[in-house]
């Protein structure tokens, strides 16, 4: 078997498969805003875990998640995200229910597809109502599916809307689920077809950002308001298509195919805009010439 592919390298090669080429292939360095937005988000996944698996108090929970934060040194203001408030908003708002059952942090699932190996990293798995569910944490969810959607990638293959983001999500969620459904670990008799004995969520961490309404002893000025999007509905719905459009992503990644071809039209609209390559990228330099 070739070497696994990360969940990741395929979401990119959906959305561009010239920047997947870029990025992957030539290993052509991205935007260092964007690298350090990521850095950032690395740091503040592993505080929370670290506060997640904390026995004490929400408040002993926060302290250590901040003081693993504080080893890492991350400038806020270069990320433009206030770090520490996130951790806190977050914690306080669901250390006790995410909390209380932690499964794991910080893991690989590895999901087997016609020969080849997908891995999905994990940031935690823990334990919601009784069923484990898979926390993906991000700044925001702005990308994301949207709650129970079921169809999201049939939106984007049929060819009427382009919506990397959000399908992007989905594949994720259900290569990770698919995962850790056909492994020993979470696997129930009882399941019913179809439906993941694991769910998946995503947590924009900051996704509601506004002025707080000051009460005393309080010193923030903002507040900072987590979302969290279950797509264990689009597992039910959209397994199958899930699968196959990962399957064909690793075709053509593995046939060198990075040309962006009849969708590049809908790429210029709605993925170069925060492209780190549009200033050595052919096709797009091109097009914004002839355009101009
Ligand atoms: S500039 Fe556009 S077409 Fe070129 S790699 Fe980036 S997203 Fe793809």
């Amino acid at each position: 078997m070739s070497e696994p592919i990360a969940i990741d390298e395929l979401t990119t090669y959906l959305a561009c498969p010239r920047q997947y080429e870029y990025r992957y292939r030539l290993e052509i360095a991205r935007d260092p805003a964007i690298q350090a937005r990521e850095r950032a988000l690395a740091a503040v996944r592993d505080a929370i875990t670290a506060g997640l698996t904390h026995s004490g108090t929400v408040e002993d929970r926060i302290d250590e998640a901040l003081s693993r934060l504080a080893e890492e040194a991350i400038d806020d203001k270069a990320v433009n995200v206030d770090c520490r408030e996130a951790i806190r908003s977050y914690l306080d708002q669901y250390a006790d229910s995410h909390g209380t059952g932690v499964y794991a942090s910080d893991e690989i699932a590895t999901l087997g597809l016609g020969g080849h190996e997908i891995d999905c990293p994990i940031d935690a798995i823990v334990s919601i109502d009784d069923q484990p569910v898979v926390l993906q944490y991000q700044f925001d969810v702005d990308d994301v599916a949207f709650d129970g959607a079921r169809n999201t990638i049939s939106k984007h293959t049929g060819g009427n809307m382009y919506i990397p983001g959000p399908a992007g999500s989905v594949l994720r969620a259900v290569a990770t689920m698919e995962a850790l459904a056909t492994g020993d670990r979470f696997a129930t008799d009882g399941a019913p077809a179809g439906k993941s004995p694991v769910g998946f969520a995503y947590v924009g961490l900051t996704q509601t950002v506004r002025p707080s309404v000051p009460e005393a002893g309080d010193a923030s000025e903002i507040e900072i308001i987590p979302e969290i999007r279950r797509l264990d509905a689009a597992y039910e719905a959209e397994r199958d298509a899930a699968l196959s459009v990962l399957d064909n992503l690793i075709t053509w990644l593995s046939a060198q195919a990075y040309d962006p071809g009849d969708r590049f039209a809908d790429i210029r609209k709605t993925v170069c805009g925060d492209c780190s390559y549009t200033g050595m990228c052919s096709p797009y330099i091109n097009a914004e010439v002839r355009f101009e």
